[in-house]
């Protein structure tokens, strides 16, 4: 199959158009050889997407959840068979690693599997009632036209999440993708028409950030699930909730690792390596903190020096590289900008990767060590930089790991079965690992972060994603005659 197109256009109503104005996609890591070129959408673009997606939501809702489990199975076969090519793209487009690539991609397949058995689980409750003969029960309807809008750093992963438990509860979508990986989501789109999605059910609008706040104004959009950046996300949440619309929302992290004395650092440190650096620091769970507890805090940051200076910086499609590009020149001008502030604020560069290539959006993974005066102690800076911070007692550590307004994951190295409890139920974050990296989660399990990191919404992924994607209605039904 040919996932790859030249000029990746928009699907709307079933139909491929690539008319208008165009923008490159381009490598980060070879600025002179781009992907490919896209086009840009604009407000009329998400209106007539938005138009179909309502036009094709009557028939698909209306559709089997057997037939509509059916098509979300032979999206997950050809998302199987399309898997390399989904991994080069993504690796083209978006910078990361080949492995990193390949293990996303076989992740999206999996997840339309997953929610293809979710189809066929029921979610209805039955009531015990106080009148003779009556049955109470609930029934789902789904949501209706939802806006769904992806970032870049996921770009497989995060469009699945999303879009299969709202195709598989009979939604109809309008998807607007990160612009800067639009020849992936293009991929994504044609395997998804292929497998059966009928016209209008999935459209693919693609464009810069004004196309998708042209889609969330639109009143016929019933709810918009997000993932990005915080100032982005609140301004859709004020749009959607102002009409009464539904919001889900994914945004960032600072998420902290405390390692108390007692840790095994042969595992803590590369956990806490792979949390920090893994896909370039773009991650929303990647551990931008490092709590070291008393003394153990001089051989943490050796060892951890140790581990970031050997990380191999190149082209992700390179053998043996370990970490690619940051995704472009501006997401590398903000981290080098960031580093600069860092330094100046008096932070220690603990170690920086030994070579890291000049040309494309290449920068050197760093640690820094310093204190909670940094701003980058809270501000979310999307890139490869970690700060090791020292605190004396347990009590320090927990009340650090919790000074940030997010709160999406978080990490303690321990083997202490109390500590373990209190990190548990005192670490204000969605998602609490204990003795792994911050970064990581399962398809199968809730997933979404507390405070400013999420919305209070159904968590997407596992069998709560499906609460978002559907209402919740209460039937009472009397036999129709008298006894
Ligand atoms: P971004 O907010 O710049 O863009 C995300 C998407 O929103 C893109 O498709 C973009 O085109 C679109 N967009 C931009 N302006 C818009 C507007 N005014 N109205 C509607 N849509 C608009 O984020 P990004 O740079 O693509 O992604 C990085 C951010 O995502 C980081 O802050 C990261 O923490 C966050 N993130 C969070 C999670 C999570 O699960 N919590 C996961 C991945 C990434
Ligand atoms: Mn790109």
């Amino acid at each position: 199959m040919n996932t790859t197109d030249t000029i990746g256009g928009h699907l709307i109503a079933g139909e491929w158009s690539t008319d208008g104005p165009t923008a490159v996609s381009d490598n980060p890591a070879r600025p002179d050889d781009p992907v490919g070129e896209y086009v840009l959408g604009d407000a009329a673009t998400a209106a007539s997407a938005v138009g179909a997606a309502a036009e094709a939501l009557p028939g698909w809702r209306s559709t089997t959840f057997v037939a509509r489990a059916a098509i979300l199975e032979r999206a997950a076969a050809l998302l199987d068979a399309a898997r390399e090519d989904l991994a080069v793209l993504c690796t083209l487009e978006e910078g990361k690693t080949i492995a990193e690539s390949r293990g996303e991609a076989a992740l999206a397949a999996e997840t339309f599997r997953f929610h293809a058995g979710m189809a066929k689980i029921s979610t209805e409750r039955v009531f015990p009632s106080p009148t003779p003969g009556e049955t109470i029960r609930t029934v789902r309807t789904p949501l209706g036209v939802v806006g769904i809008i992806t970032p870049w750093n996921f770009p497989l992963q995060i469009p699945a999440w999303k879009i299969a438990p709202a195709l598989a509860s009979g939604n109809a979508v309008v998807w607007k993708p990160a612009s800067n990986t639009p020849l992936l989501s293009v991929a994504i789109a044609r395997i998804l028409a292929e497998a059966g999605v009928p016209a209008g059910v999935l459209n693919l609008i693609l464009g810069p950030g004004s196309t998708g706040a042209a889609l969330v104004a639109d009143p016929r959009v019933d709810g918009v699930s997000f993932t990005g950046s915080v100032p982005v996300g609140e301004a859709i949440r004020d749009t959607v909730t102002a009409r009464n619309g539904r919001v889900q929302l994914e945004l960032g992290g600072h998420n902290p690792a405390i390692v108390f004395e007692d840790a095994d650092l042969d595992l803590a440190v590369p956990c806490l390596v792979a949390g920090a650096m893994g896909a370039t620091g773009q991650k929303c769970t990647a551990t931008r903190r490092i709590i070291a507890v008393g003394d153990i805090h001089d051989a943490l940051l050796e060892r951890m020096a140790e581990g970031v200076t050997a990380l191999a910086v190149g082209d992700g499609m390179t053998d043996g590289i370990g970490i690619g590009p940051l995704v472009s020149t501006g997401a590398r001008e903000e981290v080098a900008g960031a580093l600069a502030n860092a330094i100046s604020q008096g932070a220690s560069v603990v170690a920086a990767a030994a070579d890291s290539p000049d040309e494309g959006c290449f920068f050197p993974p760093t640690l820094l060590s310093g204190d909670t005066s940094l701003s980058i102690a809270h501000d979310e800076v999307f890139g490869p930089i970690s700060t090791i911070l020292r605190v004396d007692s347990e009590d320090d550590a927990f009340s650090l790991a919790n000074a940030t307004e997010f709160g999406l994951s978080s990490s303690v190295f321990t083997n202490d079965l109390w500590r373990i409890d209190r990190a548990i139920h005192e670490l204000e974050s969605g998602i609490v690992k204990v003795n792994a990296p911050t970064t990581g989660s399962e398809l199968h399990v809730p997933f979404g972060g507390e405070k400013s990191s999420s919305a209070h919404a159904p968590r997407e992924q596992g069998d709560t994603a499906v609460d978002f994607f559907t209402r919740t209605r209460s039937a009472y039904i009397r036999p129709g005659t008298v006894r």
